[in-house]
Protein backbone atom coordinates (compact mmCIF):
# COMPACT_ATOMS: atom_id res chain seq x y z
CA UNK A 1 0.00 0.00 0.00
CA UNK A 2 3.05 2.22 0.87
CA UNK A 3 4.24 1.61 -2.28
CA UNK A 4 1.57 2.62 -4.29
CA UNK A 5 0.80 5.87 -2.48
CA UNK A 6 4.31 6.87 -2.99
CA UNK A 7 3.45 6.00 -6.76
CA UNK A 8 0.33 7.90 -6.71
CA UNK A 9 1.90 11.23 -5.31
CA UNK A 10 4.69 11.14 -7.79
CA UNK A 11 2.06 10.96 -10.70
CA UNK A 12 1.16 14.18 -9.37
CA UNK A 13 4.58 15.52 -10.36
CA UNK A 14 5.03 14.33 -13.44
CA UNK A 15 2.95 15.24 -16.50
CA UNK A 16 0.71 12.81 -17.25
CA UNK A 17 -0.25 9.96 -15.17
CA UNK A 18 -0.83 8.10 -17.96
CA UNK A 19 2.59 8.00 -18.78
CA UNK A 20 4.04 6.76 -14.97
CA UNK A 21 7.29 4.98 -15.75
CA UNK A 22 11.05 5.83 -16.06
CA UNK A 23 10.70 6.79 -19.32
CA UNK A 24 8.71 9.63 -18.57
CA UNK A 25 11.09 10.88 -15.63
CA UNK A 26 13.01 13.89 -17.82
CA UNK A 27 9.07 14.92 -19.09
CA UNK A 28 9.23 19.05 -18.76
CA UNK A 29 5.60 19.67 -19.85
CA UNK A 30 2.96 19.50 -17.51
CA UNK A 31 -0.52 20.29 -18.30
CA UNK A 32 0.05 24.08 -18.08
CA UNK A 33 3.76 24.42 -19.08
CA UNK A 34 3.07 25.03 -22.56
CA UNK A 35 0.64 27.72 -21.62
CA UNK A 36 3.84 29.28 -19.02
CA UNK A 37 6.30 29.02 -21.80
CA UNK A 38 3.98 30.99 -24.10
CA UNK A 39 3.54 33.57 -21.56
CA UNK A 40 7.10 33.98 -21.09
CA UNK A 41 7.42 33.94 -24.50
CA UNK A 42 4.82 36.43 -25.17
CA UNK A 43 5.82 38.69 -22.43
CA UNK A 44 9.56 39.16 -23.04
CA UNK A 45 8.99 39.70 -27.22
CA UNK A 46 6.17 42.38 -26.30
CA UNK A 47 9.08 43.86 -24.15
CA UNK A 48 12.82 45.49 -23.85
CA UNK A 49 13.57 44.51 -20.54
CA UNK A 50 17.20 43.27 -21.74
CA UNK A 51 17.72 45.69 -24.29
CA UNK A 52 16.84 48.87 -21.35
CA UNK A 53 19.52 47.49 -19.13
CA UNK A 54 22.16 47.32 -22.21
CA UNK A 55 20.95 50.99 -22.75
CA UNK A 56 21.61 52.04 -19.22
CA UNK A 57 24.79 50.13 -18.90
CA UNK A 58 26.32 51.56 -21.69
CA UNK A 59 25.21 54.88 -21.40
CA UNK A 60 25.78 55.47 -17.93
CA UNK A 61 28.74 53.68 -17.27
CA UNK A 62 30.56 53.12 -20.53
CA UNK A 63 33.76 51.15 -20.85
CA UNK A 64 34.57 48.75 -18.34
CA UNK A 65 38.06 47.37 -18.18
CA UNK A 66 38.75 44.77 -15.48
CA UNK A 67 39.68 46.26 -12.18
CA UNK A 68 39.31 49.95 -13.37
CA UNK A 69 36.97 52.51 -11.37
CA UNK A 70 34.42 51.99 -14.01
CA UNK A 71 34.04 48.21 -13.58
CA UNK A 72 33.65 48.94 -9.52
CA UNK A 73 30.73 51.67 -10.65
CA UNK A 74 29.16 48.95 -13.34
CA UNK A 75 29.24 46.27 -10.02
CA UNK A 76 27.04 49.47 -7.65
CA UNK A 77 24.46 49.66 -10.75
CA UNK A 78 24.40 46.13 -10.92
CA UNK A 79 23.70 45.79 -7.39
CA UNK A 80 20.69 48.84 -7.89
CA UNK A 81 19.46 47.26 -10.79
CA UNK A 82 19.04 43.41 -9.03
CA UNK A 83 17.82 45.58 -5.87
CA UNK A 84 15.53 47.24 -8.26
CA UNK A 85 14.32 44.28 -9.99
CA UNK A 86 13.33 42.49 -6.98
CA UNK A 87 16.09 39.87 -6.59
CA UNK A 88 17.15 38.55 -3.53
CA UNK A 89 20.57 38.15 -1.79
CA UNK A 90 22.57 40.79 -3.92
CA UNK A 91 25.80 40.89 -3.27
CA UNK A 92 29.06 41.48 -5.14
CA UNK A 93 31.71 38.77 -4.26
CA UNK A 94 34.86 40.89 -5.08
CA UNK A 95 38.47 39.32 -5.75
CA UNK A 96 42.01 41.10 -6.71
CA UNK A 97 43.42 40.87 -9.81
CA UNK A 98 46.32 42.22 -11.76
CA UNK A 99 45.65 45.96 -13.46
CA UNK A 100 46.90 46.50 -16.57
CA UNK A 101 46.05 50.25 -18.42
CA UNK A 102 46.79 51.27 -21.83
CA UNK A 103 48.90 54.22 -23.07
CA UNK A 104 49.81 55.95 -25.95
CA UNK A 105 49.72 53.43 -29.43
CA UNK A 106 51.47 54.70 -32.32
CA UNK A 107 52.60 52.58 -35.74
CA UNK A 108 54.15 54.49 -38.69
CA UNK A 109 55.50 53.06 -41.83
CA UNK A 110 59.12 55.14 -42.41
CA UNK A 111 59.72 53.54 -45.47
CA UNK A 112 59.54 53.04 -48.15
CA UNK A 113 57.07 55.94 -47.72
CA UNK A 114 55.84 57.72 -44.51
CA UNK A 115 52.44 55.76 -43.76
CA UNK A 116 49.89 56.00 -40.44
CA UNK A 117 48.69 52.61 -39.25
CA UNK A 118 45.94 51.98 -36.87
CA UNK A 119 47.17 50.05 -34.03
CA UNK A 120 46.56 49.06 -30.32
CA UNK A 121 48.14 47.31 -27.94
CA UNK A 122 47.01 43.72 -26.42
CA UNK A 123 45.72 43.27 -23.37
CA UNK A 124 49.14 42.44 -21.01
CA UNK A 125 51.65 43.25 -23.64
CA UNK A 126 54.46 45.08 -22.27
CA UNK A 127 55.19 48.88 -23.40
CA UNK A 128 57.88 49.66 -26.05
CA UNK A 129 60.93 52.24 -25.09
CA UNK A 130 59.33 55.59 -24.81
CA UNK A 131 61.23 56.32 -27.89
CA UNK A 132 59.71 53.54 -29.51
CA UNK A 133 60.87 50.33 -31.44
CA UNK A 134 62.12 51.56 -35.25
CA UNK A 135 63.02 48.25 -37.05
CA UNK A 136 62.71 46.14 -40.27
CA UNK A 137 59.53 44.32 -40.39
CA UNK A 138 59.73 40.60 -40.95
CA UNK A 139 56.07 39.22 -42.68
CA UNK A 140 54.44 35.60 -41.57
CA UNK A 141 51.47 35.49 -43.58
CA UNK A 142 50.08 32.85 -40.85
CA UNK A 143 50.90 32.24 -37.40
CA UNK A 144 52.07 28.98 -38.15
CA UNK A 145 54.50 30.13 -40.88
CA UNK A 146 56.36 31.97 -37.87
CA UNK A 147 55.83 28.44 -35.27
CA UNK A 148 57.62 26.54 -38.02
CA UNK A 149 60.35 29.25 -38.67
CA UNK A 150 63.61 28.41 -37.24
CA UNK A 151 65.15 29.81 -33.72
CA UNK A 152 67.10 32.59 -33.55
CA UNK A 153 66.67 34.79 -37.07
CA UNK A 154 64.57 37.53 -35.97
CA UNK A 155 66.95 39.00 -33.89
CA UNK A 156 65.42 42.92 -33.31
CA UNK A 157 63.36 42.65 -35.94
CA UNK A 158 59.60 43.56 -35.74
CA UNK A 159 57.60 40.71 -36.79
CA UNK A 160 54.42 41.15 -38.76
CA UNK A 161 51.63 38.17 -38.57
CA UNK A 162 48.85 38.52 -41.19
CA UNK A 163 46.19 35.74 -41.57
CA UNK A 164 42.67 36.00 -42.11
CA UNK A 165 39.56 35.22 -39.71
CA UNK A 166 36.51 33.51 -41.69
CA UNK A 167 33.11 34.77 -40.81
CA UNK A 168 30.97 31.93 -39.30
CA UNK A 169 27.19 32.04 -37.46
CA UNK A 170 28.71 30.07 -34.52
CA UNK A 171 32.55 32.24 -34.31
CA UNK A 172 34.29 28.70 -35.54
CA UNK A 173 36.85 31.18 -36.80
CA UNK A 174 37.88 32.61 -33.91
CA UNK A 175 40.36 30.07 -31.79
CA UNK A 176 42.37 29.53 -35.11
CA UNK A 177 42.68 33.45 -35.81
CA UNK A 178 43.39 33.99 -32.13
CA UNK A 179 46.68 31.73 -31.96
CA UNK A 180 48.53 34.98 -33.18
CA UNK A 181 46.77 36.95 -30.50
CA UNK A 182 47.60 34.82 -27.79
CA UNK A 183 50.98 33.52 -29.06
CA UNK A 184 52.61 35.67 -31.12
CA UNK A 185 54.52 37.73 -28.36
CA UNK A 186 56.23 34.54 -27.15
CA UNK A 187 56.67 32.76 -30.76
CA UNK A 188 58.47 36.10 -31.84
CA UNK A 189 60.33 36.35 -29.10
CA UNK A 190 61.61 33.12 -28.65
CA UNK A 191 63.36 33.88 -32.23
CA UNK A 192 65.11 37.27 -31.09
CA UNK A 193 62.15 39.64 -32.16
CA UNK A 194 62.24 42.97 -30.77
CA UNK A 195 58.16 43.66 -30.84
CA UNK A 196 55.28 42.27 -32.96
CA UNK A 197 52.32 43.73 -34.61
CA UNK A 198 49.45 41.11 -35.61
CA UNK A 199 46.56 41.59 -38.31
CA UNK A 200 43.50 42.13 -35.55
CA UNK A 201 41.49 39.45 -34.75
CA UNK A 202 37.92 40.64 -36.71
CA UNK A 203 35.93 39.85 -39.64
CA UNK A 204 35.68 43.49 -40.74
CA UNK A 205 37.26 45.96 -43.45
CA UNK A 206 36.90 49.24 -40.46
CA UNK A 207 39.47 50.67 -39.07
CA UNK A 208 39.19 50.19 -35.55
CA UNK A 209 41.56 47.72 -34.62
CA UNK A 210 40.52 44.94 -32.50
CA UNK A 211 42.70 44.03 -28.80
CA UNK A 212 42.39 41.33 -26.69
CA UNK A 213 43.61 39.61 -24.03
CA UNK A 214 47.90 38.07 -24.90
CA UNK A 215 49.95 36.13 -22.40
CA UNK A 216 53.64 35.69 -22.29
CA UNK A 217 55.18 32.10 -22.03
CA UNK A 218 57.20 32.11 -18.62
CA UNK A 219 60.45 31.16 -19.98
CA UNK A 220 60.60 34.35 -22.68
CA UNK A 221 61.86 37.69 -22.99
CA UNK A 222 58.16 39.67 -23.01
CA UNK A 223 57.79 41.78 -26.07
CA UNK A 224 55.37 44.39 -27.02
CA UNK A 225 52.27 43.32 -29.32
CA UNK A 226 50.00 45.31 -30.99
CA UNK A 227 46.69 44.68 -33.36
CA UNK A 228 46.60 46.76 -36.67
CA UNK A 229 43.32 47.29 -38.63
CA UNK A 230 42.50 45.13 -41.25
CA UNK A 231 42.86 47.88 -43.75
CA UNK A 232 46.38 48.78 -42.37
CA UNK A 233 47.47 45.31 -42.52
CA UNK A 234 46.17 44.63 -45.74
CA UNK A 235 48.27 48.06 -47.15
CA UNK A 236 51.34 46.64 -45.03
CA UNK A 237 51.07 42.95 -46.63
CA UNK A 238 50.70 44.76 -50.37
CA UNK A 239 53.82 46.56 -49.46
CA UNK A 240 55.66 43.70 -48.37
CA UNK A 241 54.37 40.99 -51.13
CA UNK A 242 55.79 43.57 -53.65
CA UNK A 243 59.42 42.61 -52.18
CA UNK A 244 59.67 46.28 -50.05
CA UNK A 245 61.87 46.08 -47.23
CA UNK A 246 59.91 47.86 -44.66
CA UNK A 247 60.88 49.66 -41.27
CA UNK A 248 58.61 50.37 -39.06
CA UNK A 249 58.26 52.52 -35.90
CA UNK A 250 56.20 51.40 -33.35
CA UNK A 251 54.96 53.19 -30.08
CA UNK A 252 53.37 51.71 -27.05
CA UNK A 253 53.26 52.29 -23.65
CA UNK A 254 50.73 50.04 -21.72
CA UNK A 255 51.24 49.17 -18.20
CA UNK A 256 51.11 46.67 -15.30
CA UNK A 257 49.33 48.70 -12.51
CA UNK A 258 49.43 45.88 -9.61
CA UNK A 259 46.53 44.73 -7.63
CA UNK A 260 42.87 46.20 -8.16
CA UNK A 261 40.28 44.98 -7.03
CA UNK A 262 37.04 43.60 -9.58
CA UNK A 263 34.15 41.49 -8.24
CA UNK A 264 31.48 39.01 -9.53
CA UNK A 265 27.54 40.56 -8.72
CA UNK A 266 25.25 38.30 -7.50
CA UNK A 267 21.24 38.08 -7.31
CA UNK A 268 18.81 35.60 -6.85
CA UNK A 269 14.93 34.61 -7.20
CA UNK A 270 14.70 31.90 -4.46
CA UNK A 271 13.33 28.48 -5.15
CA UNK A 272 9.90 27.76 -3.90
CA UNK A 273 10.45 23.79 -3.14
CA UNK A 274 14.27 23.32 -3.80
CA UNK A 275 15.65 26.24 -3.15
CA UNK A 276 19.08 24.87 -2.47
CA UNK A 277 19.31 23.98 -6.17
CA UNK A 278 21.15 26.38 -8.49
CA UNK A 279 20.27 27.32 -11.78
CA UNK A 280 23.04 29.98 -12.65
CA UNK A 281 22.54 32.41 -15.44
CA UNK A 282 25.25 34.80 -16.50
CA UNK A 283 26.87 37.26 -18.47
CA UNK A 284 30.04 39.51 -17.84
CA UNK A 285 30.28 42.84 -16.46
CA UNK A 286 33.68 44.10 -17.72
CA UNK A 287 34.78 45.32 -21.38
CA UNK A 288 37.80 46.38 -23.47
CA UNK A 289 38.35 50.16 -23.02
CA UNK A 290 38.28 50.76 -26.63
CA UNK A 291 34.66 50.74 -27.11
CA UNK A 292 31.40 50.92 -24.38
CA UNK A 293 31.17 47.38 -24.12
CA UNK A 294 27.83 46.87 -25.95
CA UNK A 295 27.86 43.61 -27.59
CA UNK A 296 30.37 42.39 -25.30
CA UNK A 297 28.91 41.91 -22.95
CA UNK A 298 26.72 44.45 -22.31
CA UNK A 299 24.57 42.09 -24.27
CA UNK A 300 25.03 38.99 -21.99
CA UNK A 301 24.21 41.03 -18.73
CA UNK A 302 20.99 42.53 -20.54
CA UNK A 303 20.09 39.16 -21.55
CA UNK A 304 20.20 36.85 -18.40
CA UNK A 305 18.73 39.69 -15.90
CA UNK A 306 16.52 40.70 -18.64
CA UNK A 307 15.35 36.92 -18.30
CA UNK A 308 15.10 36.83 -14.93
CA UNK A 309 13.34 40.12 -14.51
CA UNK A 310 10.17 38.40 -17.54
CA UNK A 311 10.39 35.45 -14.86
CA UNK A 312 9.56 38.26 -11.46
CA UNK A 313 7.35 40.70 -13.65
CA UNK A 314 5.29 37.78 -14.61
CA UNK A 315 4.95 36.39 -11.39
CA UNK A 316 6.25 33.07 -11.49
CA UNK A 317 8.06 31.67 -8.47
CA UNK A 318 10.43 28.64 -10.02
CA UNK A 319 10.96 25.41 -7.65
CA UNK A 320 14.69 25.93 -8.13
CA UNK A 321 16.46 28.99 -7.27
CA UNK A 322 17.47 31.15 -9.93
CA UNK A 323 20.92 33.13 -9.63
CA UNK A 324 21.59 35.41 -12.13
CA UNK A 325 25.54 36.38 -11.81
CA UNK A 326 26.97 39.34 -13.43
CA UNK A 327 30.83 38.27 -13.89
CA UNK A 328 34.00 40.34 -13.55
CA UNK A 329 37.15 40.49 -15.56
CA UNK A 330 36.34 38.03 -18.58
CA UNK A 331 38.43 39.97 -21.02
CA UNK A 332 41.39 39.75 -18.93
CA UNK A 333 41.04 35.86 -17.90
CA UNK A 334 38.06 34.49 -17.46
CA UNK A 335 39.25 35.91 -13.91
CA UNK A 336 35.51 36.12 -12.92
CA UNK A 337 34.30 32.12 -13.60
CA UNK A 338 37.47 30.93 -11.49
CA UNK A 339 37.26 33.54 -8.31
CA UNK A 340 33.67 32.03 -8.66
CA UNK A 341 34.71 28.71 -8.40
CA UNK A 342 37.41 29.27 -6.19
CA UNK A 343 34.55 30.96 -3.57
CA UNK A 344 31.47 28.32 -4.37
CA UNK A 345 33.81 25.07 -4.49
CA UNK A 346 31.76 23.68 -1.60
CA UNK A 347 28.40 24.28 -3.31
CA UNK A 348 29.24 23.54 -6.71
CA UNK A 349 27.46 20.23 -6.14
CA UNK A 350 24.39 22.15 -5.82
CA UNK A 351 24.25 23.32 -8.93
CA UNK A 352 21.97 21.90 -11.29
CA UNK A 353 22.53 23.69 -14.79
CA UNK A 354 24.58 26.67 -15.57
CA UNK A 355 24.55 29.04 -18.60
CA UNK A 356 26.37 33.05 -20.13
CA UNK A 357 25.20 34.66 -22.85
CA UNK A 358 28.77 36.14 -24.29
CA UNK A 359 28.36 36.15 -27.76
CA UNK A 360 26.38 39.33 -28.75
CA UNK A 361 22.90 40.08 -29.15
CA UNK A 362 21.76 38.09 -32.39
CA UNK A 363 19.12 36.15 -32.41
CA UNK A 364 19.51 32.84 -30.52
CA UNK A 365 19.16 29.63 -33.57
CA UNK A 366 20.17 26.68 -31.52
CA UNK A 367 20.40 24.75 -28.06
CA UNK A 368 24.10 22.97 -26.67
CA UNK A 369 23.65 20.76 -24.23
CA UNK A 370 26.98 20.05 -21.83
CA UNK A 371 25.41 17.55 -20.24
CA UNK A 372 24.29 13.76 -21.20
CA UNK A 373 21.79 10.66 -20.61
CA UNK A 374 18.48 11.31 -19.18
CA UNK A 375 19.65 15.36 -18.87
CA UNK A 376 20.37 16.17 -22.56
CA UNK A 377 17.04 14.68 -23.19
CA UNK A 378 15.31 17.37 -21.06
CA UNK A 379 18.13 19.97 -22.77
CA UNK A 380 16.21 18.14 -26.05
CA UNK A 381 12.70 18.90 -24.99
CA UNK A 382 13.90 22.55 -23.66
CA UNK A 383 14.86 23.26 -27.59
CA UNK A 384 11.64 21.51 -28.81
CA UNK A 385 9.55 24.07 -27.28
CA UNK A 386 11.56 27.01 -28.24
CA UNK A 387 11.02 26.09 -31.80
CA UNK A 388 8.88 29.31 -32.26
CA UNK A 389 11.81 31.44 -31.52
CA UNK A 390 13.70 29.65 -34.63
CA UNK A 391 15.45 27.44 -32.34
CA UNK A 392 16.66 23.85 -33.13
CA UNK A 393 18.79 21.62 -31.17
CA UNK A 394 22.58 21.03 -31.95
CA UNK A 395 24.29 17.78 -31.64
CA UNK A 396 27.63 19.89 -31.28
CA UNK A 397 28.79 19.93 -27.22
CA UNK A 398 29.06 22.95 -24.61
CA UNK A 399 30.80 24.20 -21.69
CA UNK A 400 28.08 26.67 -21.33
CA UNK A 401 30.47 29.73 -22.59
CA UNK A 402 33.53 31.59 -21.01
CA UNK A 403 32.75 31.95 -17.04
CA UNK A 404 31.10 28.53 -16.86
CA UNK A 405 34.21 27.07 -18.19
CA UNK A 406 35.73 26.79 -14.70
CA UNK A 407 32.28 25.28 -13.01
CA UNK A 408 32.03 22.58 -15.99
CA UNK A 409 35.27 21.54 -15.46
CA UNK A 410 34.30 20.74 -11.91
CA UNK A 411 31.47 19.05 -12.88
CA UNK A 412 28.55 21.75 -13.07
CA UNK A 413 25.81 20.81 -16.23
CA UNK A 414 26.08 23.41 -18.51
CA UNK A 415 23.40 24.59 -21.75
CA UNK A 416 24.28 27.63 -24.29
CA UNK A 417 21.98 29.19 -26.39
CA UNK A 418 23.87 29.40 -29.37
CA UNK A 419 23.26 33.24 -30.90
CA UNK A 420 24.00 34.01 -34.60
CA UNK A 421 27.68 35.49 -34.39
CA UNK A 422 27.86 36.24 -38.03
CA UNK A 423 28.97 39.49 -37.43
CA UNK A 424 30.04 39.76 -34.24
CA UNK A 425 33.30 39.87 -34.89
CA UNK A 426 33.21 43.07 -37.26
CA UNK A 427 32.74 44.74 -33.42
CA UNK A 428 34.26 42.70 -30.81
CA UNK A 429 36.86 44.16 -28.70
CA UNK A 430 36.89 47.69 -31.13
CA UNK A 431 36.27 50.87 -30.23
CA UNK A 432 33.08 50.51 -32.69
CA UNK A 433 31.21 47.77 -29.46
CA UNK A 434 28.45 50.97 -28.90
CA UNK A 435 24.57 50.54 -28.01
CA UNK A 436 24.02 51.72 -31.47
CA UNK A 437 24.40 48.30 -32.17
CA UNK A 438 21.75 46.33 -30.71
CA UNK A 439 18.50 45.30 -32.39
CA UNK A 440 16.03 45.71 -29.95
CA UNK A 441 14.11 42.76 -31.34
CA UNK A 442 16.90 40.45 -31.42
CA UNK A 443 17.56 41.04 -27.93
CA UNK A 444 14.03 40.09 -27.18
CA UNK A 445 13.95 37.40 -28.61
CA UNK A 446 17.39 36.19 -26.73
CA UNK A 447 15.35 37.36 -23.63
CA UNK A 448 12.11 35.14 -24.49
CA UNK A 449 14.37 32.26 -25.47
CA UNK A 450 16.60 32.32 -21.72
CA UNK A 451 13.15 33.27 -19.41
CA UNK A 452 11.31 30.04 -21.15
CA UNK A 453 14.40 27.91 -20.67
CA UNK A 454 15.13 28.79 -17.32
CA UNK A 455 11.71 28.54 -16.16
CA UNK A 456 11.82 24.87 -17.73
CA UNK A 457 14.91 24.21 -16.28
CA UNK A 458 13.88 25.51 -13.00
CA UNK A 459 10.87 23.14 -12.98
CA UNK A 460 11.82 20.11 -14.54
CA UNK A 461 11.67 16.67 -12.68
CA UNK A 462 15.35 15.98 -14.34
CA UNK A 463 18.19 16.00 -12.32
CA UNK A 464 20.90 17.41 -14.86
CA UNK A 465 23.43 16.73 -12.59
CA UNK A 466 23.18 12.64 -12.74
CA UNK A 467 25.15 12.17 -15.84
CA UNK A 468 28.02 14.31 -15.49
ZN1 LIG B 1 32.84 38.55 -23.76
ZN1 LIG C 1 35.54 39.84 -25.18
Amino acid sequence: MKKLLTSATLCLALTACSKMGTAQAHEIEPNNMKAEVQKLIDTALAGTQGYDIIEGLTTDIGARLAGSENEAKARDWTVDLFEEMGLENVRIEPFAINGWVRGVETAEIISPSTQNLFITALGGSVATPESGVTAEIVYFPTFEDLESAPLDDLEGKIVFISGRMEKAPDGAGYGPANRKRRSGATEAAKRGASAVVIRSVGTDSHRFPHTGQMRYAEDVKPIPIGALSAPDADQLERILVSGETVTLKLVMTPKDVGELESGNVIGEIVGTEKPEEIILISGHLDSWDLGTGAVDDGAGIGISAGAAKVLIDSGFKPKRTIRVVAFGAEEVGLLGGRAYVEEHKDDLINHVLASESDFGAGKVYEVKSGVKGEGEETIRAIAKALSGLGIEMSDGATNGGPDIGPMFAEGVPAIRLQQDGTDYFDLHHTPDDTFDKINKDEVAQNVAAWAAMVWMASEAETDFRSDR
